[in-house]
């Protein structure tokens, strides 16, 4: 499913009506900040896995295996160490109260204790600060960012309302993640289909009680 955006005239007043919004790609960006992966050492390290599971890392259908998978870590970890907020680089004045809904934002981040994918849904709501907004891809943007390194869930979560709090001093900032486990699914407890859902608070979201259940009530 596509991203959606609601933008609610004024704060929380009226149902979101849903509209269709910008997709954003998975791949690593050309002018991006990705730090350097050791390729290297990752292949070596993959080349010994694969000998102790008691496989021939030389045999035809492997040969390649080692650097193919140094490169997709390369890509799924591209953004460790990259602070977020930085992605926001475009702020407009536009002078608006209203809230701001950001829904079915898809991600596929890494677990860091079991080193397989989660994925999900990041849904993200902001309540400008001094009528600043930022462009909505922005939004998905920290989403992406914060999922392209090893990752729980629930940091993830805080991750995102914590970048969007302080690239556009935002009043308010709610974050509800969905995700599915494949350390769930494929292995363990063995549950496929499985959610975990995950919530962080900013700001007047954090303080007041009412218009936290409001901003949910949007995001669920
Ligand atoms: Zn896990």
């Amino acid at each position: 499913m596509e991203a959606t955006v609601t933008i609610l005239p004024c704060a929380m007043r009226r149902k979101a009506e849903e509209t269709p919004a910008t997709k954003f790609t998975s791949e690593i960006p050309e002018n991006s900040l990705a730090r350097e992966v050791d390729l290297e050492k990752i292949a070596t390290a993959v080349e010994m896995i694969l000998e102790a599971v008691g496989e021939d890392p030389k045999r035809a259908g492997l040969i390649d295996t080692p650097q193919r998978v140094a490169r997709l870590y390369q890509e799924l970890c591209y953004s460790t160490g990259v602070d977020a907020a930085s992605e926001i680089s475009c702020k407009f004045q536009e002078g608006t109260e209203g809230l701001v809904v950001i829904k079915d934002i898809e991600f596929t981040s890494l677990c860091e204790h079991h080193l397989v994918p989660f994925l999900g849904k990041a849904h993200v709501a902001y309540l400008p600060g001094n009528g600043v907004i930022t462009g909505l891809s922005k939004i998905a943007r920290v989403v992406e960012l914060t999922a392209r390194r090893l990752q729980v869930q629930e940091r993830m979560t805080e991750e995102i309302a914590d970048a969007i709090l302080k690239g556009i001093e935002a009043q308010g900032v709610c974050v509800l993640l969905e995700a599915e486990h494949m350390c769930m699914s494929m292995r363990g407890i063995k549950k496929p289909g499985a959610r975990t859902i995950t919530t962080a608070f900013r700001g007047v979201f954090k303080e007041d009680q009412q218009l936290r259940s409001e901003v949910l009530s949007h995001l669920r």
